[in-house]
């Protein structure tokens, strides 16, 4: 809970769902029983420090949503335009999913993939809640479907948020504080990091094959150079082969990826202590394509 003034403690974070209110209505109405402004950098993002026991807004009908500001920068960052088809390759709960939806004006179609059953259900239901007509959920699993399928043959830019360890979350950080299993988790944990960096590897290439691909994030909400630089790093040689080149996204933002490759700079990360998550974002544009238009 929070009930200091701005400056003086962190907020939290709603994200205005634009497909249902507009920005200046949601900071009228969560003004009543908050301090809350507009966030510098992302238009929909409203830090706030609520002031009623921790209760930001009773309403729960989709208009908001309660996400971080690491994680409201992801769908930014891929930039899709309204009209477009977009494919978020992993995609439930969906918070990430219908932010794209909210970006496009719900023009356009976003197909969110999601491959476990129990988290269809959970992205549906956020679907729903937001209110967004152009999502289309599939059950599959995404390193199944072909690139060459018609079906995404007019995908033009990729959300690829995969599984992770989760160690830039705050439930995360705490567990690694626990000493008694400090051994064993440090033992499982890198079977388990390297298992997760083999199949985000394998998910980013796949993503870097789509035909029609301009635009493609990657991100993680982990703190692991094994889960974000190295996956990118092992992508290098073929997306450079297919004519992409990593960009900078969110400039103005000062934490770059670890210098461990040259280009490293233009990978995004967020401090999980000084930006409350830790997240990781990588943009892959085609080169000779500006905004959508081949250049
Ligand atoms: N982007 C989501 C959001 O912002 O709400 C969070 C995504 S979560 C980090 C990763 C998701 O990928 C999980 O729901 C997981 O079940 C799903 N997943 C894992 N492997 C997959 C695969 N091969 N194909 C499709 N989805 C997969």
């Amino acid at each position: 809970l929070n009930h200091q003034a701005p400056g003086v403690s962190k907020p939290r974070y709603v994200r205005v769902n634009t497909l249902k209110l507009d920005v200046d209505s949601a900071l009228l109405e969560l003004a009543k029983i908050n301090t809350v402004k507009k966030d510098d950098m992302i238009q929909d993002l409203l830090p706030c420090w609520c002031s009623h026991q921790g209760v930001i807004c009773t309403v729960t009908n989709g208009s908001i949503f309660l996400q971080g500001k690491a994680s409201s920068m992801v769908a930014l960052a891929l930039g899709p335009k309204p009209g477009w088809e977009v494919l978020d390759a992993c995609s439930a709960p969906g918070n990430k999913t219908v932010h794209l939806a909210a970006l496009m004006r719900g023009e356009g179609k976003v197909l969110a993939c999601e491959l476990h059953k129990q988290r269809v259900e959970l992205l549906k239901d956020t679907v729903r809640r937001s209110g967004a007509s152009n999502v289309e959920v599939l059950n599959r699993d995404f390193l199944s479907i072909s690139a060459e399928d018609p079906m995404f043959s007019k995908v033009r830019a990729i959300l690829l948020d995969p599984s992770c360890s989760g160690s830039g979350t705050a439930a995360e950080r705490l567990d690694h504080l626990l000493p008694s299993n400090a051994a064993v988790t440090g033992f499982t944990d890198t079977i388990r990091i390297d298992n997760l960096a083999a199949f985000q590897s394998k998910a980013l290439a796949h993503a870097l094959s789509f035909p029609a691909v301009e635009r493609l994030v990657y991100s993680t909400c982990s703190v692991y150079q094994t889960e974000n630089e190295d996956v990118v790093k092992s992508v290098l040689p073929l997306a450079t082969s297919l004519n992409f080149q990593l960009e900078t996204p969110f400039p103005q933002w000062s934490r770059r990826g670890l210098p461990v490759f040259e280009g490293s700079e233009h990978l995004l990360r967020t401090d999980p202590v000084e930006d409350m998550e830790g997240f990781f974002i990588a943009l892959f544009v085609k080169k000779g394509v500006e905004n959508g238009v081949e250049q």
